[in-house]
C-alpha cells in the first residue's frame, strides 16, 4: 500500500478547509442530495463529499456508507487531491498502491474508485466528490467523468454560498451593534461597504444631510452624501489607508440633499471579519464649517491687513510730494496765481492734507493690528503725558475758541506705557473733544487713581453721541455722519486705533454720552498690565 503524499500547498489547503468545515452548518440536505445524485448518475452504491484533513479524511456526507471517517494515509481521497483530475480506479486489487489497504481488503470493499477533487477559487484541493462500487468496473465514461466533475464544483459552490451568508450574517450582527451606538451619537456616522455602497446613516448623519431620521438610504452611493472631490478622496485615498492601517482622516464634506456643502472633519474605520475579509467600512464626521469660516476670516483678515499696510506705504511717498508742490503753489513760491486758483489750489490743499492724515491713521491702524508685542514700555507721570497730548492738541484747540483745562487736582502718578502710543491715544480722545465741541465750550481732562488702576477722563460740552451709536463708535471708518461732520474733517479711524492702542497696554475705553449732552471717554488701566503705582 502506499499513503498518499502530501501536496505542496498543504497548509494554505488545511486552511481553506477549514474556513468551509468551520461553518455550523445545517443539516446538509443541499449536500446529500448531491451524493445521491452521483451515485445515481454513476450507478454506484455509495458516493461521499469527502473533506482530506491534516490526518484524517471526514465525510461530510455520505451515501451509501456509514463510516464518519478514516485515516487520511488510507484514504483514496488523499491521492485523488494531488492532482486536478478525476482519480479512477477500476480495480483496487490490481493497483499496488491500495491493494492491500484495509478499505479494500475490509469493509466498505473497495474495488471502483472515482473521485473528484473539490477546487476552491482559491485552487486548493480540499477534499472530494467520490463514487465507490464494492465490484471492479472498466473505467468511466466521458460523460460519467463531467457529471463527477460538474458536482464536485456543485460543493464547492454550496460551500462558498455558505461562506458568504456566514460572512453577511456577521456583519450584519455587527452592523446592528454599531447602529446602536450611532443612534445615540450627535456627530455623523455611517457604513458602508467597500464597493461605496451605504449599509447605513445615523439620525445625525440624517438630520445633516437634510433627510428624515427614518429615512432608508440603504443601497445607495456614498457619492450621493459627498461633493465629487471629497467621494474622489474618500475612495482613492481614505478607503485604501483605511484598509492598509486601519484607519483614515482628513477633511472632507458632506453634501445635504439640497447641494449645499458642509465642510468635516472625517474619520473612516476599516472593519474585518474573523478571516481578515474586508466586512465594512465606518465613518464619523464632525462639522467643520465654524472653524473653516474662522480660518477664512483670519486669512481675510490677514491679507486685508497687509493689503491697508503695503498700500499706505506706496501712497504716503506720492501724497507727500502732492502736499508739498500744493503747499508751494498756494505760498506763491512758485509766482502769484491767476484769480480762482488759489481757491481750487487750496481746496487741493485740504483735500490732501486729509489724504496724508488717512493714510498716517491707516498705517498706525495697521501696525496696531500686530498685537501688543513691540510696545516699548516706559515709567512716566501721567500727568505729564496728559501736558504733552494737551500741547499738541492746543492749537486746534485755539483756533476752534476751545479751552482744554486739565484737572491735576489729584495725584495721577505714573503709568507703565509705551509713550509715543500712548500719548497718541490721548490726542485722539482730545482732539475729538475739541473737534466736537462748539466755539467757547471747555474740554475738562481729569486724571485719577484708584485702588488698582489709574483713570484718565476727557470731558466735553460738545455736541455728544446718541448712546444708540456707541457699540460702533470704535469701528474702523464708522462716523455719525460723514457729510455732516465733513466740516470737522476725520477719517473715522481716530477712536478705532486709541481703542487698540488701550486695549493692548491692558485696559478698556468708556463713553458716556448723549446727543447735545457732550461727551465723556474714559480710559481705565489696572494697575497689573500698565500702572507701576
Ligand atoms: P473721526 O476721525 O471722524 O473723528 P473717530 O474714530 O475719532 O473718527 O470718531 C468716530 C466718530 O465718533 C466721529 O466721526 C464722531 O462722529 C464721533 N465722535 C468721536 N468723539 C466725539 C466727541 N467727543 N463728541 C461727539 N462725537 C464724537
Amino acid at each position: 500500500m502506499k499513503a498518499p503524499e502530501f501536496p505542496d500547498d498543504e497548509v494554505d489547503r488545511v486552511a481553506a478547509l477549514h474556513r468551509y468545515a468551520a461553518l455550523d452548518s445545517p443539516p446538509s440536505t443541499s449536500f446529500d442530495e448531491i451524493t445521491r445524485l452521483a451515485a445515481l448518475v454513476l450507478d454506484v452504491p455509495i458516493a461521499l463529499v469527502s473533506m482530506v484533513d491534516t490526518q484524517t479524511q471526514w465525510f461530510k456526507a455520505k451515501f451509501g456508507l456509514d463510516v464518519d471517517r478514516t485515516g487520511r494515509d488510507i484514504s483514496f481521497c488523499g491521492h485523488a487531491i494531488l492532482d486536478d483530475g478525476v482519480l479512477v480506479v477500476p480495480d483496487a486489487l490490481a493497483d499496488e498502491r491500495f491493494a492491500d489497504n484495509p478499505l479494500v481488503t475490509g469493509p466498505p470493499h473497495i474495488r471502483f474508485y472515482a473521485g473528484a477533487p473539490l477546487r476552491t477559487p482559491e485552487g486548493h484541493r480540499i477534499g472530494t466528490l467520490c463514487v465507490i462500487d464494492p465490484e471492479p468496473r472498466e473505467g468511466i465514461t466521458d460523460p460519467e467523468r463531467k457529471a463527477l466533475v460538474a458536482l464536485a464544483s456543485l460543493v464547492v459552490d454550496e460551500f462558498e454560498l455558505r461562506l458568504k451568508t456566514a460572512e453577511l450574517e456577521q456583519r450584519d450582527e455587527e452592523v446592528s451593534r454599531y447602529y446602536e451606538v450611532m443612534g445615540a451619537s450627535t456627530d455623523y456616522m455611517g457604513l458602508a461597504t467597500p464597493e461605496g455602497v451605504v449599509l447605513g446613516l445615523n439620525p445625525a448623519a440624517l438630520e445633516m444631510v437634510g433627510l428624515p431620521p427614518d429615512a432608508d438610504v440603504r443601497g445607495r452611493s456614498v457619492a450621493e452624501f459627498h461633493s465629487p472631490e471629497a467621494t474622489r478622496l474618500i475612495l482613492d485615498v481614505g478607503f485604501p489607508q483605511a484598509i492598509e492601517t486601519g484607519s483614515w482622516r482628513g477633511e472632507a464634506d458632506i453634501r445635504r440633499i439640497d447641494g449645499t456643502v458642509v465642510p468635516v472633519d472625517q474619520i473612516i474605520l476599516c472593519h474585518r471579519d474573523d478571516a481578515g475579509e474586508i466586512s465594512y467600512f465606518s465613518t464619523v464626521a464632525r462639522d467643520i464649517s465654524e472653524r473653516t469660516e474662522i480660518v477664512r476670516l483670519q486669512q481675510l483678515q490677514a491679507m486685508k491687513d497687509e493689503f491697508v499696510s503695503t498700500a499706505s506705504h506706496e501712497l504716503r511717498t506720492p501724497i507727500t510730494a502732492v502736499v508739498a508742490s500744493l503747499g508751494m503753489l498756494a505760498d506763491g513760491v512758485i509766482g502769484e496765481l491767476p484769480p480762482g486758483a488759489q481757491e481750487v489750489i487750496d481746496i487741493a490743499l485740504v483735500n490732501s492734507n486729509r489724504l496724508v492724515r488717512l493714510v498716517d491713521d491707516l498705517l498706525d491702524l495697521s501696525k496696531l493690528t500686530d498685537g501688543a508685542g513691540d510696545l516699548v514700555m516706559v515709567d512716566v507721570a501721567t500727568v505729564e503725558l496728559v501736558d504733552s497730548a494737551v500741547a499738541a492738541v492746543e492749537p486746534l484747540a485755539v483756533a476752534s475758541g476751545v479751552a482744554i483745562v486739565v484737572d491735576d487736582g489729584t495725584d495721577g502718578g505714573s503709568i507703565r506705557v509705551d509713550p509715543e502710543r500712548f500719548e497718541r491715544a490721548l490726542v485722539n480722545l482730545v482732539g475729538n473733544a475739541v473737534k466736537y465741541s462748539t466755539s467757547g465750550g471747555t474740554v475738562t481732562i481729569g486724571v485719577r487713581r484708584t485702588i488698582d488702576a489709574t483713570e484718565i477722563e476727557v470731558v466735553d460740552e460738545g455736541i455728544g453721541i446718541d448712546p444708540e451709536v456707541i457699540p460702533r463708535l470704535f469701528d474702523p471708518f464708522w462716523r455719525v455722519d460723514p457729510t455732516a461732520n465733513n466740516a470737522v474733517g476725520g477719517t473715522g479711524l481716530g477712536l478705532a486705533i486709541t481703542r487698540r492702542i488701550v486695549e493692548n497696554h491692558g485696559g478698556r475705553i468708556e463713553v458716556v454720552s448723549g446727543l447735545g449732552e457732550g461727551a465723556r471717554f474714559r480710559i481705565v488701566l489696572p494697575d497689573a498690565t500698565g500702572s507701576s503705582n
